[in-house]
């Protein structure tokens, strides 16, 4: 994709988006609403035409290429399955102009449905079947037709939880199984993580950052970014020196801190801040002592989420608390609102934002 340029009317909605999508990758495409995940994913599929840019797909230029000639094949959301056919029809429906014997596509779509975890439903009424059993008929029929490329508009957003968190397993193993390109749409951050190989996060019809699910969480190149994965807390900072090496800083509520270049992959400059994830706070109890460096704050908030309690420390000197998450064990005494305690830091999980 090169420089890919979309106009509805006035609206630009994709404002030059490039990037090159890997051989058999699992490929997200993350932001919020609006941002321009489906139109591009549609002009991929070619369901819409680029204004102007480059799309190739395995090497050819996709201008002017039908959605019906391309090697793309797309799952949607609603899943779009005929109610009154079987799950068989359904999944041989894309194959009725296959000049293959009848015996053969029977075996395709046999295939398709064990692939899929269906195996032995292919007689049933596709209007007889779950939520979980309707995406795995929608997969099966796309993934029949053997693209090279599969789409997927948040084929997971009908579902409820656990049942969301059980397909995302099963399409992670299902795209490792089959090998073929996968690009998801989706808003959902943890979905996101779960199951992509690379990221694209998107705002305003750009991509704002592009890279593996740990180098986004760990290293956002944005606040915008930082907030949409996760939880992040920033506290204002002021650059005290600067050089190849790093920042010397003075940070609200922490104090002097040295922070390596590496941490700042935004590269900021003029006002800064800088951000910290809750799981890289500690809460020190009393005659706890930490390797780490320490700040005073009184405990505002505590919210207790079973496996893990979070709370809002208002550090000393800073007017917004910071909100850190503890993992419960057992035996531990959990602080109460209004206490006084010490958080401990670490320099090296902070990251310096513009
Ligand atoms: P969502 O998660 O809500 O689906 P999205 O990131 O997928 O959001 P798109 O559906 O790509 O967003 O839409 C991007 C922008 O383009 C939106 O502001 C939308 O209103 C606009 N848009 C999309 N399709 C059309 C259209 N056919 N005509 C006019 N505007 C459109």
């Amino acid at each position: 994709m090169e420089d890919l340029q979309k106009h509805y009317g006035d609206y630009h909605a994709l404002r030059g988006i490039t990037a090159r999508i890997g051989e058999g990758e699992f490929f997200s495409l993350l932001g919020p609403s609006g941002c321009g995940k489906t139109t591009l994913l549609r002009t991929i599929a070619g369901f819409e035409e680029l204004n102007s840019g480059v799309l190739m797909i395995d090497g050819k230029n996709m201008d002017g290429v039908p959605a019906n000639a391309r090697p793309t094949n797309m799952v949607f959301q609603s899943y779009a399955i005929f109610p009154h056919l079987s799950v068989e029809q359904n999944v041989g429906f894309g194959l009725r102009k296959d000049p293959r014997s009848a015996k053969e596509k029977d075996f395709a779509v046999q295939e398709a449905l064990e692939m899929v975890g269906l195996k032995g439903y292919g007689k049933r009424a596709a209007h007889a079947l779950s939520g979980g059993q309707r995406q795995r008929v929608a997969l099966a029929r796309a993934l029949i037709l053997k693209p090279r490329v599969l789409l997927l508009d948040e084929p997971m957003s009908a579902l409820d939880k656990k049942m969301r968190e059980q397909m995302q397993v099963e399409l992670i193993k299902l795209q490792r199984q089959v090998g073929i390109t996968f690009i998801l749409v989706t808003h959902d951050q943890e979905e996101a993580l779960v199951m992509s190989d690379r990221i694209a996060v998107m705002f305003e019809g750009q991509i704002e950052q592009l890279d593996d699910p740990e180098t986004l969480y760990r290293l956002p190149k944005t606040r915008r970014v930082a907030d949409f994965i996760g939880t992040m807390n920033f506290l204002p900072a002021t650059i005290l020196g600067q050089d190849d090496e790093g920042f010397d800083l003075e940070v609200a509520g922490l104090g002097r801190v040295q922070v390596p270049a590496r941490q700042a992959p935004g590269r900021p400059t003029g006002e800064v801040s800088v951000g910290f994830r809750p799981e890289t706070l500690t809460l020190m109890y009393d005659g706890q002592t930490s390797n780490d460096r320490e700040a005073p704050g009184v405990v505002e908030e505590v919210v207790y989420y079973g496996d893990m309690t979070y709370y809002d420390v208002k550090l000393d000197g800073v007017a917004k608390p910071v909100r850190l998450s503890m993992r419960n064990v057992p035996g531990r005494q959990v602080l109460d609102r209004g206490m006084r305690t010490r958080v401990a830091w670490s320099p090296n999980a902070l990251v310096l934002f513009r």
